[in-house]
């Protein structure tokens, strides 16, 4: 018998590489989508276009316990992957109440449909490097207290607390990755790196002039989706359910990408990007860096990826994307 698996948010970045993991690792993959979703197939599942007729989709809501009630009696999945979020920072100052309560009940609703219908079910949620926030110490690492500067930070944070909370309540196997900022050509248009990966294609094959960023000063630890959801399936794998930091331990500035991304077509970035007060934000995150030595040490997890190949892959991404589609 396969294994059987279900990712929320699997229409997302790692949504779909984490489900090319689980089929190379035989599993049997089912996602969590939003009816939206299901109706508009083209646009929501670009990511998924290749691995449709291996996944099997669900349309479900977040929002409502009755439907993931529903979904976990009728799949009694081995393993759960809650990646689905509302993600982008600009939206959750735009929408904080929405960002807030989809988040914080999504995650709840899973906890306790599993400790209700499926308590031998694993349960990976995806926290995130936004709950240190306004950092308190330097670098991160899983002993760092959290200090969100945004809705999606304080969202993430609360379905940390209520993940620990049910593990160690009830006894579930369910644990959180600390993922710091990770990348790939799948990223959405709107991440800081996607947006000049994508303008550098453009401008190179002339379609835009000029590139438009808020504070280029802000420094993350950015590594490559694809080893990023690798760590999440060894988290579900190992003995007992810890929670782990996953990053590079390396960091960047938005403007070392920016230099790296324009010189990989032999641009020079001060010529093109301009910078727009607007885009910078109320609160940002100055600074983000992971120490992920407990990763490397208990489940051996080692990225593949570069700063340096990150950005080739995404611009080399890129510039095929504008020669095809032409936008
Ligand atoms: P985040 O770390 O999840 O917020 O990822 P983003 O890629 O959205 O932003 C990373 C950093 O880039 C933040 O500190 C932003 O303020 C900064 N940044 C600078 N210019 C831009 C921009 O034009 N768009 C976005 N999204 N971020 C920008």
């Amino acid at each position: 018998m396969k294994k059987r698996a279900l990712i929320t948010g699997i229409t997302g970045q790692d949504g779909s590489y984490l489900s090319e993991l689980l089929l190379k690792k035989n599993y049997q993959v089912h996602g969590l989508i939003r009816r939206v979703a299901a109706e508009d197939k083209t646009h929501r599942l670009w990511r998924l276009k290749h691995l449709l007729n291996d996944i099997k989709l669900h349309p479900a809501s977040l929002e409502s316990y009755a439907s993931i009630v529903q979904i976990i009696q009728k799949i009694k999945p081995q393993e759960i992957y809650h990646l689905g979020a509302q993600s982008y920072i600009d939206y959750a100052f735009k929408d904080e109440f929405s960002t807030l309560n989809t988040n914080i009940n999504g995650t709840h609703y899973l906890l306790s449909a599993i400790k209700e219908f499926s308590p031998k079910t694993k349960f990976y949620f995806a926290a995130s490097s936004e709950m240190y926030g306004k950092v308190l110490e330097i670098p991160q690492n899983e002993k760092t207290p959290f200090y969100p500067r945004s809705t999606y930070g304080i969202s993430k944070v609360a379905g940390f607390d209520l993940t620990r909370n049910y593990r160690e309540a009830y006894g579930l196997f369910c644990c959180s990755g600390i993922l710091f900022n990770h990348e790939s050509p799948r990223r959405g248009f709107e991440f800081v790196t996607r947006k000049i990966t994508h303008a550098v294609a453009r401008i190179k094959f002339g379609l835009q002039k000029d590139l438009k960023l808020g504070n280029m000063d802000a420094k993350r630890d950015w590594g490559h989706a694809e080893d990023y959801v690798k760590a999440m399936w060894m988290m579900l794998n190992k003995r007992n359910p810890e929670d782990f930091v996953i990053s590079t331990g390396k960091q960047y500035s938005v403007r070392d990408f920016a230099k790296l991304a324009f010189k990989a077509v032999d641009l020079d970035y001060r010529k093109y990007v301009k910078i727009d007060k607007k885009l910078e934000r109320p609160a940002d995150v100055q600074t983000l860096l992971g120490s992920c030595s407990k990763a490397k040490k208990i489940l051996k997890w080692k990225p593949k990826y570069s700063f340096q190949g990150l950005v080739d892959d995404m611009v080399r991404a890129d510039l095929e994307f504008v020669e095809k589609y032409g936008y």
